[in-house]
């Protein structure tokens, strides 16, 4: 199945996730797909991979505790073993896979970069990592801005998000992803 049926994985992630994380989920949706239509991108992509973004929110909790994971499993997730934070984004594409029967790459690497970006990410991708930091139930200092820039320009709008969390995570002073910094200077040196 290239694009998984979507009420049914709505109906399946209603029960999965709380009550919050299913509602900021169908918000990155309507972001996703707004931003989408906007820029001409692929909205099935983004729309999927955008409602089943954060559905290993709750299994990376046990995740973390559990022992008896698959070698195909453990493989794709030991970059991002030591992030906590970041970690429910690949297990979330495994899960999408497995679980959803998502098959399109494109939709399964929008899932796992969503915390992180990374260098060379597609618009696709860009779209789903900026609309989970800009759904409408967000608020924080400067947001009405980025979704301003969010229309305008797609890669400043992300270099100011990652640059962001790169703030929040060094004032909790908790560890930054080498992913999240690469994709920084990524985007600098492209704007160059
Ligand atoms: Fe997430
Ligand atoms: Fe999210």
């Amino acid at each position: 199945m290239d694009y998984t049926d979507l009420k049914e994985a709505q109906r399946r992630l209603s029960k999965m996730l709380p009550e919050r994380t299913y509602a900021h989920s169908l918000r990155t949706v309507e972001m996703a797909v707004t931003l989408a239509e906007r820029l001409g991108a692929d909205r099935s992509i983004v729309e999927t991979a955008a409602l089943l973004h954060d559905c290993a929110k709750e299994e990376a909790k046990h995740f973390l505790q559990a022992k008896n994971i698959s070698l195909e499993l453990s493989e794709k997730l030991t970059d991002f073993l030591d992030y906590p934070s970041v970690l429910h984004a690949p297990l979330g594409a495994y899960i999408a896979e497995h679980e959803y029967g998502v098959t399109d790459q494109r939709i399964l690497d929008a899932i796992t970069y969503h915390t992180t970006g990374r260098p060379g990410m597609t618009t696709e991708e860009k779209i789903v990592f900026l609309a989970d930091g800009i759904e409408k139930g967000r608020e924080f200092d400067g947001v009405e801005q980025l979704r301003d820039l969010a229309k305008k320009d797609l890669d400043k709008a992300v270099l100011a998000c990652l640059e962001s969390t790169l703030q929040y995570l060094n004032t909790r002073h908790s560890a930054v992803h080498p992913l999240t910094i690469a994709t920084i200077n990524y985007l600098k040196e492209k704007m160059k």
